[in-house]
C-alpha cells in the first residue's frame, strides 16, 4: 500500500523541487483566479455548470440511452464495459479485428484508470501517449503526477536528458522550442504509422450522439483523423444533455484548468473518418455506486480541469507522485477512498481541510466536506491506525471535560515558554525547523470569548 505521508515525506526532501513546484503550481492557480475574474458571470456559471450535472446523473440512464441511440444513427458503434478489465478487452479485441500493432493515444485517465497501457503492451501492442507531457512521462516510464499538467513535477534539464536518451536530441540542450520540435518530429512519425487512436473524451452530448475532446496540442486531432480506426474512450458521468449546454462548461473548463479562455482545440466528433470506424466505449467501473451515495455522488460532476490541485496546499507540497490513487490531488483522494477505502486510507487526511479546493472548483463538488466524511467512514470501517484512533480518544476524553481542558491551557501557556528551545529546534524536528513556536496568549479564547474579547482586540 502507497502511504501519502511516506512517499510526501520523500517529495519534500528535496527541498529546491518542493519549493518550485509549489510555486509553478500556484502560478497557474493566479492565472485561474484572473481568468475568472475577468468573466462577472462566473460564479453563476459555476451554479449552472453545478445545476447541470446534478441533473443529468438524476436521469443517467435516459441521457446514456439517448446518446447511444444517437451515435449509433450516425456510424458509430457504442460498446458497454461495467469495469476497467472489460474496457481494456473492448479496445484490445478492436486492435485485433483491425490488425492494429501500434496505438496512438491522446491524454485519457480513464485509461490510466484502466490500466490500458500495459495490458496492451503486454499482448504486444506499441502504445504511444502523444500529448506531450504524457509522453515525456512515458519514456521515463512513470506515471502522469497531474491529470492537466502530467511531467510538471520535472525539471527542464531531466526532460532534456529523457530526450538525449530516448530521442537522440542534443546532450544538454534544454531550450523548450527544441525539446518541442523534437517530441513533434517523433510523435508525427508515430501517427503516420499508427494503425488505431484512441482519445478520451471531455464530453458526451446525449442530444446529438457526438463527443468533444479538448486539448491545447491538436494530438487527439491526429490520432483521430489520421488512422482509420478511432476508438474514444470515456466514462459514463461525461453525458450532458443538449448542445448548448457544452458552451457553459467549455468557458468554465480551460479557465479552471490553465487560464486560458478557451483550449486551443475543442473538437467534435460526430461520425467516423471516411471509410474508417468510430467506436466508443463507455465506461462504468463503480461509477454507478457512486451514484446511490448521498455523500459523495457529486464527485461524478467532476470535469478534470486539475484547478483542485493547483490550489491544494499539500498537492503543490507533496507532488502527484504521493497519492496512491490514479488521480492525485483533492478530487483523487474522494475518488480513491470511495472505489478502495483500504488501499486508499491515508489520502484523506493529505488535506488541511482549508476548502480552497472547494472554492475553486467550477462545479462547485464539496471536496473538502467529502473527504472530512471519508475520515469518519474510515473509522468506522475500523481502517485507521491504532496511533490515529488512541490519540483521538485521547483528545476526545479531554475535551468531554472542560474543566481539565481549561486546566490544561492554562497551564501549557505557563509552561511552555519555559522549556528549552532544544525541544522545539533541533535537527529532529522538521517543524521546529521552519516555523516559530507562537507567542503564549495570556488567556484563554474561551476567557476572551466571555469577556467579550475587549480586553484583546
Ligand atoms: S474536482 Fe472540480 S476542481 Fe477538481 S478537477 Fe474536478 S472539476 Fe476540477
Amino acid at each position: 500500500m502507497i502511504s501519502h505521508p511516506q512517499e510526501a515525506a520523500k517529495f519534500v526532501a528535496n527541498d529546491e523541487r518542493m519549493h518550485w513546484h509549489d510555486k509553478a503550481l500556484w502560478f497557474v492557480r493566479d492565472k485561474r483566479d484572473a481568468a475568472s475574474k475577468s468573466i462577472p458571470e462566473w460564479e453563476e456559471l459555476r451554479d449552472i455548470a453545478s445545476e447541470i450535472k446534478i441533473h443529468t446523473l438524476s436521469k443517467l440512464d435516459v441521457y446514456l440511452e439517448e446518446f447511444e441511440k444517437n451515435a449509433t444513427e450516425k456510424g458509430i458503434v457504442v460498446h458497454w464495459a461495467k469495469d476497467a478489465e472489460e474496457h481494456n478487452q473492448i479496445v484490445y479485441s478492436l486492435l485485433e479485428k483491425n490488425n492494429v500493432r501500434k496505438l496512438v493515444k491522446s491524454k485519457s485517465m480513464l485509461t490510466e484508470e484502466c490500466h490500458l497501457n500495459p495490458y496492451l503492451e503486454e499482448r504486444g501492442i506499441e502504445v504511444i501517449d502523444t500529448d506531450l507531457g504524457e509522453r515525456i512521462v512515458q519514456l521515463r516510464n512513470e506515471a502522469p503526477s497531474h491529470i492537466v499538467l502530467p511531467a510538471i513535477h520535472l525539471k527542464r534539464s531531466e526532460v532534456s536528458d529523457t530526450f538525449h536518451k530516448e530521442l537522440g536530441t542534443e546532450k544538454g540542450n534544454d531550450d523548450p522550442t527544441y525539446l518541442t520540435r523534437a517530441a513533434r518530429k517523433s510523435l508525427r512519425e508515430d501517427f503516420l504509422s499508427a494503425g488505431a487512436g484512441l482519445t478520451g473524451v471531455n464530453f458526451a452530448i446525449a442530444q446529438t450522439g457526438g463527443v468533444v475532446v479538448c486539448t491545447n496540442e491538436g494530438n487527439a486531432d491526429m490520432g483521430s483523423s489520421l488512422p482509420k480506426l478511432h476508438i474514444a474512450s470515456m466514462g459514463i458521468e461525461k453525458i450532458i444533455p443538449k448542445l448548448e449546454h457544452l458552451g457553459v462548461f467549455t468557458r468554465l473548463l480551460a479557465r479552471s484548468a490553465t487560464g486560458q479562455p478557451i483550449t486551443s482545440y475543442t473538437s467534435h466528433y460526430h461520425a467516423p473518418v471516411v471509410d474508417g470506424e468510430m467506436h466508443i466505449v463507455i465506461v462504468d467501473n463503480k461509477r454507478t455506486q457512486f451514484l446511490g451515495s448521498k455523500d459523495y455522488y457529486k464527485a461524478l460532476n467532476c470535469i478534470r480541469c486539475g484547478a483542485c490541485m493547483n490550489t491544494c496546499p499539500v498537492y503543490r507540497r507533496s507532488g502527484g507522485h504521493s497519492y496512491s490513487y490514479v488521480i492525485p490531488g483533492p478530487i483523487g483522494s474522494t475518488l480513491g477512498n470511495f472505489k478502495d477505502p483500504k488501499a486508499n486510507k491515508t489520502l484523506p487526511f493529505a488535506c488541511t481541510l482549508c476548502g480552497s479546493c472547494t472554492n475553486v472548483c467550477p462545479v462547485k463538488i464539496d471536496l473538502d466536506t467529502q473527504l472530512y466524511t471519508h475520515r469518519q467512514d474510515l473509522n468506522a470501517q475500523g481502517l485507521l491506525s491504532k496511533q490515529k484512533t488512541i490519540s483521538m480518544k485521547i483528545a476526545a476524553w479531554v475535551m468531554q471535560r472542560p474543566v481539565l481542558f481549561d486546566l490544561l491551557g492554562k497551564t501549557m501557556r505557563k509552561v511552555v515558554p519555559l522549556l528549552p528551545k532544544s525541544l522545539v529546534y533541533n535537527k529532529y524536528n522538521i517543524w521546529g525547523q521552519t516555523r516559530d513556536l507562537p507567542k503564549m496568549p495570556k488567556n484563554s479564547f474561551k476567557e476572551l470569548y466571555k469577556k467579550g474579547l475587549k480586553d484583546e482586540l
